[in-house]
């Protein structure tokens, strides 16, 4: 499926699979282009070193996944 990638803007096709098995995995396939996930899991790799996050702490996970929305553009779940 072809996508409009929320961050760059560039038409690209969707990844074969969501990214993680979450959710949030799913928003990500349908928004993001491959190559912004590629530059976020290199971030991630940054900000878990600089921050020195221990992702077995829900904080922790929470805080990544705000810096995760923010750099990828994707807005965070609607309450229903
Ligand atoms: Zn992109």
């Amino acid at each position: 499926m072809p996508i409009t990638c929320s961050r760059c803007g560039s038409a690209a096709d969707e990844m074969a699979q969501p990214p993680m098995p979450t959710a949030l995995g799913i928003q990500i396939q349908r928004s993001v282009c491959p190559s912004c996930w590629q530059e976020w899991l290199r971030t991630q790799v940054m900000l878990i070193n600089e921050y020195r996050l221990n992702l077995v702490d829900p904080e922790a996970r929470k805080a990544l996944e705000g810096q995760l929305r923010a750099f990828l553009n994707v807005p965070a779940d609607r309450p229903e």
